[in-house]
């Protein structure tokens, strides 16, 4: 990726090592690639190269390697995350709780974050927990909404 100076070699050089025909490729798509493309751009041809597939993340080594496991849910799948279905819980909580100046405000903002019990807590995992089997069952949309 960089020359023995340290400079970045660039996108097309590091294509053309790898043997890849550029003609007529630009750069990068903008705003973004389109769904499913294959060899859109020189990015994106890039991006689906194995060794940056599997290369593993700075955030992912830092969580790793202070004995944590680092999952990645899928984007826009918040009914995957538990931690959405908290944050609903305390807003509604939130919303509900008077607040006559900032001071309460902040105060009201950690009690109600602090007050959920922990059995509603397990219950929003455990409703993840269905959607993952849901999606695992091969069930989409709808029908993994019914299931759960
Ligand atoms: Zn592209």
């Amino acid at each position: 990726m960089t020359t023995p100076t340290g400079e970045p070699k660039g996108l097309q050089a590091v294509l053309e090592e790898r043997g890849f025909d550029l003609t007529g490729l630009r750069s990068k798509c903008s705003p973004v690639c389109p769904f499913e493309s294959q060899q859109c751009c020189m990015a994106r041809l890039l991006s689906q190269q194995d060794d940056f597939c599997n290369q593993t993340s700075m955030l992912e080594k830092l969580i790793e390697d202070a004995g944590h496991i680092c999952l990645f849910l899928p984007k826009f799948h918040c009914e995957l995350n538990p931690i959405e279905m908290y944050w609903g819980w305390s807003k509604y909580r939130y919303r509900q709780a008077t607040k006559p100046n900032f001071a309460a405000a902040k105060e009201a903002a950690t009690d109600i974050l602090n007050s959920c019990p922990v059995e509603v807590i397990r219950r929003f995992i455990n409703r993840s927990h269905r959607f993952l089997s849901a999606y695992r069952l091969g069930l989409t949309g709808h029908a993994a909404e019914w299931a759960v």
